[in-house]
C-alpha cells in the first residue's frame, strides 16, 4: 500500500512516515485486552523519558482529544478552591487559556505581554508582587502563531520562589526541542501526538508530577470528562483510561515515540535547527520579511508577512502549493497578515527545497513580482 506524502508546513498535524501511517492498520482490538493495557503503559513510560521525568515522581496522563483538550484539563483541574491562576499571555496559545478560564469562571490574573517578544521575567515578578493568591501559573512555552520562544526555565524558578504550580504548554515544542521537566522547572507539560511525535491528531497527553496530581484530588471539581485526577485514577488503577481510548490512535503514537528513539533527541533538535535555516534561507531569496524579529524566534516556526502586490493572494499561492503536495497555513500574527512555515514532522531540508521551488513557480504564475516587495 501506497499512501501519498504531503509535506505539512502548516504547525500541526504534521507530515508522518509511511511506517506511522501503516501502524494504524492492526487488528481490531478492546481496549481492555492486556496486549493493549502493556501498548498504552509503555507509551506513558516513553512519554515521561522524552520529557526526562523521573519514572516515581512523573507520570504522563492520556486524553482523547486534540491538543486543547490539555488547556482544558489542567486549568480546570489544578486551581485550589480561593486561588488564582496567573496566565502570561504573549500569544495566541496564551489567549485561548484565558478563554478557557472565563468559561470555567476561574479566578485569574493575566500578564499580557508583547506578542513579538519572549516574556519578560521581571515582570513575572511584578505579578506574583502584586497578588499574593497565586497558586497556579500557565505560560505556552512556543508561541505556534508567532514562533516566539519563551524562557519557562527562568518562569518556572520564579514560580516556584512563590510556591505556585508551573504549567507550560509545551504542544508545539515537546520532541522538537530538548525539554527537561526537572532541570526547566515545570511542573506540567501539555503535548499532543500529531506535533512532535510526528503521528496522528487525536490523543493528547499532560506530563507531570505525581504527587501534585494526587492533592489535585479535593480541588473543586470543574468537570467530570476532562478532570486530571479522575484521568489519572483510572489509569493507575486500571492501567486505562475513563473511558475508551483512540485505540489506532495510541498505536500510532507509539509508533512516532519509537521512531523519536530511533533518531534521538540531539538529531532531532539539529534536524529542527537545518529545516529551519533552509526556511530562512528561502524566504530571503524569495524577498519575504518575516514577523517576528530573528532573534525573538525559536527553530519551529517562521511566519512571513504578506507582501504588497496587487496580483498577491493567498488562496490561490495555497492552491497551486498544494496541488503540487505542500499545505501553508495563514494566519495574522498581531493583528497582521501572514503564513507559517513550520519545521515540524517528518520532513528534511531536501523538502524545504523542493517547496521554495514551487512556491517561486507559483508566485511567477501569478504575476507576484520576485523578489516580493512591502
Ligand atoms: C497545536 C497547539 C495546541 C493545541 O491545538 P489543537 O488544535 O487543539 O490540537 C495548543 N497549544 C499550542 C502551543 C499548540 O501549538
Amino acid at each position: 500500500m501506497s499512501v501519498k506524502r504531503n509535506i505539512l508546513l502548516n504547525p500541526g498535524p504534521a507530515t508522518t512516515t509511511d511506517t506511522v501511517k501503516a501502524s494504524l492498520m492492526t487488528p481490531d482490538m478492546c481496549h481492555r485486552e492486556q496486549d493493549f493495557v502493556d501498548v498504552i503503559e509503555k507509551l506513558r513510560i516513553d512519554l515521561v523519558k522524552i520529557a526526562h521525568g523521573n519514572e516515581n515522581d512523573h507520570v504522563a496522563v492520556l486524553f482523547s482529544g486534540s491538543g486543547t483538550i490539555n488547556m482544558d484539563v489542567s486549568l480546570n483541574s489544578l486551581l485550589p478552591e480561593g486561588k488564582k491562576v496567573l496566565i502570561i499571555n504573549n500569544g495566541a496559545y496564551s489567549s485561548r487559556a484565558v478563554d478557557i478560564a472565563n468559561y470555567y469562571g476561574l479566578a485569574y490574573v493575566e500578564l499580557k505581554s508583547d506578542f513579538a517578544c519572549p516574556i519578560n521575567v521581571d515582570d513575572v515578578k511584578k505579578s506574583f508582587a502584586d497578588n499574593d493568591d497565586i497558586a497556579l501559573v500557565y505560560t505556552t512555552h512556543h508561541e505556534t502563531g508567532s514562533g516566539i520562544l519563551n524562557d519557562i526555565r527562568s518562569i518556572g524558578h520564579i514560580v516556584h520562589e512563590h510556591n505556585a504550580v508551573f504549567v507550560a504548554d509545551t504542544t508545539s515544542s515537546f520532541a522538537l526541542v530538548p525539554i527537561d521537566i526537572v532541570k526547566d522547572n515545570v511542573d506540567f507539560i501539555l503535548a499532543s501526538a500529531q506535533k512532535g511525535i510526528a503521528a496522528m491528531p487525536g490523543l493528547s497527553f499532560i506530563i507531570g508530577k505525581r504527587h501534585l496530581i494526587e492533592k489535585s484530588k479535593d480541588y473543586p471539581k470543574r468537570s467530570y470528562y476532562t478532570n486530571l485526577y479522575r484521568q489519572y485514577y483510572y489509569f493507575e488503577y486500571n492501567g486505562e483510561m475513563q473511558f475508551t481510548p483512540p485505540v489506532q490512535l495510541v498505536y500510532a503514537a507509539s509508533q512516532g515515540v519509537k521512531e523519536y528513539f530511533l533518531e534521538g533527541e540531539e538529531n532531532k533538535h539539529n534536524r529542527i535547527i537545518r529545516i529551519n535555516q533552509a526556511i530562512h534561507d528561502g524566504l530571503k531569496r524569495l524577498g519575504f520579511k518575516e514577523t517576528i524579529k530573528r532573534e525573538n524566534q525559536g527553530p519551529l516556526v517562521v511566519s512571513a508577512l504578506y507582501p504588497n502586490d496587487s496580483h498577491w493572494n493567498f488562496k490561490k499561492v495555497h492552491d497551486y502549493v498544494y496541488e503540487r503536495g505542500f499545505i501553508l497555513f495563514p494566519r495574522p500574527v498581531g493583528g497582521v497578515q501572514a503564513f507559517r512555515v513550520g519545521s515540524l514532522g517528518a520532513i528534511d531540508v531536501t523538502d524545504i527545497e523542493r517547496f521554495f521551488i514551487v512556491l517561486q513557480e507559483a508566485l511567477l504564475s501569478l504575476k507576484i513580482e520576485v523578489p516580493v516587495r512591502y
